[in-house]
């Protein structure tokens, strides 16, 4: 296997990819993650995390830093601030190109980019963003125990629901 041969590359490091990460490592497959932004993703944007099991508080910077280093204690790569150019996944061997002109093969690609949550466009959310401003209902509802939740009916129209 060359240096730029995987068996597993894994696209994001969020959550879910450094958890995939510390498994196939740990699974002694050559493993390398490809982050576009900060290892840890929406995480590293979160002032307290209060709800990972096992942990009473701690801050999502912390907890993806955590996580990052676990998966390189068991011999996962992590390259993060990358920028993928071009990608061919049609061959047996992978190939992923970088814009600082790399390239990386892989017997096994694992998608994790995560997603955005849709913002308002209103003065301060960036700003207050992870400290006030959240977007995750399962993870803030709690701070908010006078509030609410929206129902069905009324977050999504009838009309626009995927199945009816
Ligand atoms: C402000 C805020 C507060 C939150 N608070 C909590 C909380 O308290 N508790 C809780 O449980 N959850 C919380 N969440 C939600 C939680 O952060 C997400 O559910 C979780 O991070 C999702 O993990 P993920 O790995 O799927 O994706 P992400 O965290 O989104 O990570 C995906 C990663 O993939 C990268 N990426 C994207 N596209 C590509 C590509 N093409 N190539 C390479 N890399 C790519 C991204 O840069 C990112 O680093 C919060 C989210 C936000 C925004």
């Amino acid at each position: 296997m060359t240096d730029n041969t995987y068996d597993v590359i894994i696209l994001g490091a969020g959550p879910a990819g450094l958890t995939a990460g510390i498994y196939s490592s740990r699974a002694r497959l050559r493993t390398l993650i490809l982050n576009e932004g900060t290892a840890g993703g929406q995480l590293v944007l979160t002032h307290e995390i209060a709800n990972y099991p096992g942990v009473d508080s701690i801050s999502g910077f912390q907890l993806g830093n955590i996580m990052k280093k676990q998966a390189v204690k068991f011999g996962c790569t992590v390259k993060s601030n990358i920028n993928i150019t071009a990608y061919d996944f049609s061959s047996k061997l992978k190939r992923i190109s970088l814009k600082n002109g790399d390239e990386y093969f892989g017997k096994t690609i694992i998608l994790a980019p995560g997603g955005l949550p849709r913002t308002l466009g209103i003065p301060g959310e960036a700003e207050f963003k992870g400290r006030g401003v959240s977007y995750c209902a399962t993870c803030d509802g709690d701070f908010s125990p006078e509030k609410r939740s929206l129902s069905l009916e009324e977050e999504i129209p009838h009309s626009r629901r995927p199945f009816r």
